[in-house]
């Protein structure tokens, strides 16, 4: 679905399918040289980091094992609380291995942060976060996310894998989801 098909429903194209791509060639680089000789297990979150893990994992010149986890984060309205619950765990063990838990976005960061200490006590060789947006909210986040793609305001956008009520994940772009819509 291109952003042409959803007529008014986005107030703007904050990035296009072209930018996305370039900007993940260049984190693909940079996953590259920081393991250099070392195997890669690439851990995806349901469902919103599909997107993300198909073109990401493309990118990458080299192999690389591929996992899947799906956790729900309860809260009230839209933010979430930290109160995690895995739907469905990793196939692999990870024990040894170097993981990046690959996400589409970062708000609050509290899913991640528990999902990072629950994947460090399975004793892995290292975990880092490689995300394609972050929002300011994640500053406060306790834990460090080593791969970001972009920083983006404090608000609520939708496509490439990002959904409003489980619509617009399959738009090439992401943009700003218009006010209408929600309310
Ligand atoms: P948090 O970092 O624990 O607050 O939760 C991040 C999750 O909230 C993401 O994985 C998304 O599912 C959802 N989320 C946060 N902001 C947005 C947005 O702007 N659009 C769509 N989903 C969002
Ligand atoms: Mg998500």
């Amino acid at each position: 679905m291109d952003a042409a098909d959803l007529e008014s429903d986005l107030v703007e194209i904050l990035f296009t399918e072209e930018q996305i791509q370039t900007r993940l060639d260049e984190l693909a680089r940079e996953i590259e040289a920081d393991y250099e000789g070392l195997d890669i297990l690439v851990v995806g979150i349901l469902r919103g980091a599909v997107m993300v893990m198909a073109d990401l994992s493309r990118a990458l010149s080299r192999h690389v094992e591929m996992d899947w986890m799906a956790i729900s984060s309860y809260g009230s309205g839209t933010k979430s609380s930290g109160v995690v619950r895995i739907l469905k765990d990793l196939d692999t063990d990870i024990s040894g291995r170097h993981v990046i838990i690959v996400d589409e976005i970062i708000d609050t960061g509290l899913t991640l942060s528990w999902l990072t200490s629950n994947l460090a006590s399975r004793t892995p060789a290292s975990v880092e976060i490689c995300t394609l947006l972050r929002k300011p909210d994640a500053q406060q986040m306790p834990v460090e996310v080593k791969y970001v793609g972009w920083d983006i305001p404090d608000e609520f956008v939708v496509g490439y894998g990002l959904d409003y009520k489980e619509r617009y994940r399959n738009l090439r772009d992401i943009g700003t989801l218009a006010p209408h819509v929600y309310s």
